[in-house]
């Protein structure tokens, strides 16, 4: 009998005696078409490497494994880990590396960035900000992240001014993420309260700024959002500690007015406040 992927999977938790992780985050994809999704997103070549965050089971490892040369995958469940290489051994699939660990932490440790390789995972939610993060602020960006992320989290990400925040500005300062698709919440089991969203991140190219001026921009766009209701003055004088006046002239070269809140500024608009901010304040700590 051919077996759905939610009965499949719950076979295999039960066949391996294993209970899904919710501190984990460990919802598993269950929809062909949601996989198929992925794996056209994706935009594979057969010379490609893909690193896959979090493989679980294995549903879209052994799709990636298909279209690739190679698949690295890091999962942090010891018990899943198992589970996987066992039944990739079985299906005879052989270019599949799984290493144990937290993708936050053996980056360049344990696990070496390849030199060109793409980013593939349907990530925990708790990991999805600081995974996108590590990646994006890797010496060795990938050459882009197909994800799977929480539906509300992929509409922040991408989001426009008037509607920016931390996140979004994080994100599209390396990057330009795009939603492919909605996702179901009944496309995984155990079922998540919330749908989901397919999201595409290529990295720019080229940095838009100079490793230094990174340094100003993201300390000045921090301050900007500390309070997102508040005007954006008031939130640079009081965490840059800077003289107000000063910022008032700051602003206006900038051409951003000083009533004017974070969320509305836009990428550019970040920069070119960075870029002017230190012929005003010179170094700053
Ligand atoms: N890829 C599988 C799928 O689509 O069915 C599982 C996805 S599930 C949403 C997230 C996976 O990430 C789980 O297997 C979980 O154990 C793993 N995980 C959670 N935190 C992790 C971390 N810090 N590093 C690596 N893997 C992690």
């Amino acid at each position: 009998m051919h077996l759905g992927p939610k009965a499949a999977i719950k076979n295999l938790l039960k066949k391996y005696r294993v209970q899904p992780s919710k501190g984990l985050g460990q919802n598993f994809l269950i929809d062909k078409g949601a996989v198929n999704k992925v794996i056209k997103a994706a935009d594979l070549r057969l010379e490609d490497v893909v690193l896959e965050i979090g493989p679980g089971l294995g549903v879209l490892t052994q799709k990636l494994a298909e279209k690739v040369k190679k698949v690295m995958a890091v999962e942090k469940d010891p018990s899943l880990i198992r589970i996987l290489n066992n039944e990739l051994r079985i299906m005879k699939v052989k270019n599949v590396k799984v290493t144990q660990g937290d993708i936050l932490k053996i980056l360049n440790s344990k696990l070496p960035i390849p030199n060109s390789y793409k980013v593939v995972a349907n990530l925990p939610f708790y990991l999805t900000a600081p995974a996108i993060r590590k990646f994006l602020e890797a010496d060795t960006q990938p050459k882009s992240m197909l994800l799977i992320v929480q539906r509300e989290v992929a509409q922040r990400i991408c989001a426009k001014p008037p509607k920016m925040n931390l996140l979004a500005v994080s994100v599209q300062f390396y990057a330009d993420p795009k939603i492919i698709s909605y996702v179901s919440k009944k496309s995984f089991w155990p079922q998540p309260k919330i749908d989901a969203a397919i999201i595409k991140i290529i990295p720019y190219k080229s940095a838009l700024l100079s490793a230094s001026l990174r340094f100003y921009f993201f300390k000045i766009v921090r301050a900007g959002f500390s309070q997102p209701r508040k005007q954006l003055i008031n939130n640079l004088f009081k965490k840059l500690k800077v003289d107000k006046m000063k910022i008032g002239s700051w602003l206006w070269e900038s051409n951003i007015q000083s009533s004017q809140r974070a969320e509305t500024l836009s990428i550019k608009d970040w920069l070119k406040l960075t870029k002017i901010f230190k012929s005003y304040y010179g170094n700053f700590k």
